[in-house]
């Protein structure tokens, strides 16, 4: 994650003009055709921001119909150069670029988090996720195959064709960036659905879409609530559907495409991720690290280190040292630059988050810090929250929080935390502590996760693939396997009249 240098952030705009509120389909701003619209509320004041046309069944066959169109044979799309396609990718990050300061501001007023984040690591991330996939346009291609008999074999990687994208609200950018780069650069047309929580960054970069070139219907964005998703995932004319969200939705997807025409289904779900801190690592940057592997983004990442394993010998000093770390962390408006945490998104995920701490208090966990809503301000914030004396059964143990609440579990034997750590549904991520080399391979090769941190958390980057085991869901963003999300492979066999070596 990059670092953050306060002095070289640009002022925010602490009231950034809402331009777009409506369907973007076919490179045009329509209302729905129900009429109905829903609020944006800012978490920080817990005051409406804007009124937002709500997409439903009708408005989601018009948008699948634009990109279909989009996709037919022939069309400016299907006959543009694979290196346009990476043309038009760049020029959308550069506009991107161009309007940083304002996007930033946007999704830290429509989501909370702060704009020191949504500027340094949301913004930058994006659009370097789409300046990597913008390169692959021309770069991802088929083979030719030494096929027996009297043929001449070779594969085309083609797009799948019509997808639809479903993503949620903790990055609203980045992960729109995570699916419309892939998805683009190997050609295929986009039907893509932001969170109801956090639409106006989606729309704005929905009018940047057309700004830089892309024909019509081949993006479209449609606000709505999960009823639009669902019509997406259950519409037989489109090919594919990506989503990132809750692991309950994400198995509503899966059965909708076997309900229907079995398009493809990739997930990125929850996961509720082991990070194990052995005794002989280094205590100040493990602490720090593990802090940091929870608490960013107010706990709302699908990745967060939310079972936080500690070897024995060092588990106190773990627990007071994490404990004081959290009194410590800055909570408050957004826009100060100085604010490490804002609101959690809603109030409906604020109350979840506050349920869950009282689980862990009547289960019997110890609370070392936190456990509130902090006083005096009025949106979703919740306290930085730390429990120690977790065991594995607690609801707080095995359940996604998604919130800033940490949990310190105490572990004596390398085994036995990867028994212990792969005990759950999920598989997303897991971050090992340790300066011991053998450990460490041991501990990446044992535990169950789709990716594995070792002295570090967090580190994404658009080359490296991510994605879960089990239930935290099945395909991989980023990365050269990315592509493999949004090409069908079409083997192709021609018969030669005499083969040759
Ligand atoms: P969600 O899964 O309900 O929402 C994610 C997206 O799916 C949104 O765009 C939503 O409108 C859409 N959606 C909702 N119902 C749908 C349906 N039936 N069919 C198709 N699409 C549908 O997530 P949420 O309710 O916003 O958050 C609940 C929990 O999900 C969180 O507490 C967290 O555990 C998890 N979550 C995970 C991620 C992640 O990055 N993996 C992100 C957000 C939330």
């Amino acid at each position: 994650t990059a670092a953050v240098s306060y002095s070289s952030l640009p002022e925010p705009q602490t009231s950034p003009d809402v331009l777009y509120t409506g369907l973007f389909i076919n490179n045009e701003w329509h209302k729905s055709k129900s009429g109905k619209s829903f609020e944006t509320i800012n978490p920080t004041t817990a005051k409406s921001i804007a009124e937002v046309q709500s997409a439903g069944k009708e408005d989601i066959d018009f948008a699948v119909k634009a990109a279909r169109q989009a996709f037919k044979l022939g069309s400016p799309w299907r006959r543009m150069d694979a290196s346009d396609r990476g043309r038009l990718l760049y020029r959308l990050a550069d506009l991107m670029e161009r309007d940083q300061v304002y996007l930033a501001s946007l999704e830290t007023l429509d989501n909370g988090k702060p704009y020191s984040m949504s500027y340094n690591v949301d913004l930058p991330t994006a659009i370097k996720n789409l300046r990597y996939f913008a390169g692959w346009a021309d770069k991802t291609h088929g083979k030719t195959i030494p096929m027996d008999g009297e043929f001449f074999s070779y594969t085309r990687h083609e797009p799948v064709g019509v997808c639809g994208q479903i993503i949620p609200w903790n990055f609203p950018i980045l992960m729109m960036a995570w699916k419309l780069g892939p998805a683009l650069a190997t050609g295929n047309t986009i039907v893509l659905k932001p969170a109801e929580q956090t639409s106006l960054t989606a729309l704005y970069i929905a009018q940047l879409v057309k700004e830089a070139g892309f024909p019509e219907g081949v993006v479209n964005v449609v606000p709505g609530f999960g009823e639009a998703g669902a019509a997406l995932a259950n519409h037989s004319d489109v090919d594919k559907v990506a989503f990132t969200g809750s692991t309950d939705v994400g198995k509503l997807i899966q059965l909708a495409s076997g309900n229907t025409n079995l398009k493809r289904v990739t997930l990125e779900l929850g996961g509720k991720s082991p990070n194990i801190i052995l005794a002989d690592t280094d205590l100040d940057y493990a602490v720090e690290t593990a802090h940091f592997g929870l608490f960013f983004n107010m706990g709302q990442c699908c990745c967060a280190g939310s079972r936080t394993f500690v070897e024995d010998k060092i588990y106190d000093e773990f627990v007071e040292r994490s404990a004081e770390r959290a009194k410590q962390r800055t909570v408050g408006n957004p826009f100060d630059l100085t604010t490490e945490q804002g609101p959690q998104v809603n109030e409906e995920q604020m109350q979840k988050i506050l349920g869950l701490i009282k689980t862990g208090q009547d289960q019997g966990a110890k609370l070392v810090a936190g456990g509130n809503r902090p006083d005096g301000l009025p949106g979703y914030f919740v306290q930085p929250t730390v429990f120690a004396d977790v065991n594995d059964n607690m609801t707080i143990a095995r359940e996604e929080i998604f919130g800033p609440v940490q949990q310190l579990i105490r572990f004596k034997q390398l085994d036995e935390v990867i028994e212990r750590a792969n005990n759950s549904d999920y598989g997303l991520a897991a971050g090992v502590f340790t300066k011991d080399l053998d450990k460490a391979n041991y501990l990446v090769n044992g535990l169950r996760a789709g990716t594995i941190w070792v002295n570090t958390y967090n580190a994404l980057a658009s080359q490296t693939p991510f994605g879960g085991y089990k239930m935290s869901g099945h395909g991989r963003e980023n990365g050269e396997y990315a592509l493999s999300n949004y090409t069908e492979v079409k083997s192709v066999i021609v018969k030669v009249p005499q083969k040759n070596s």
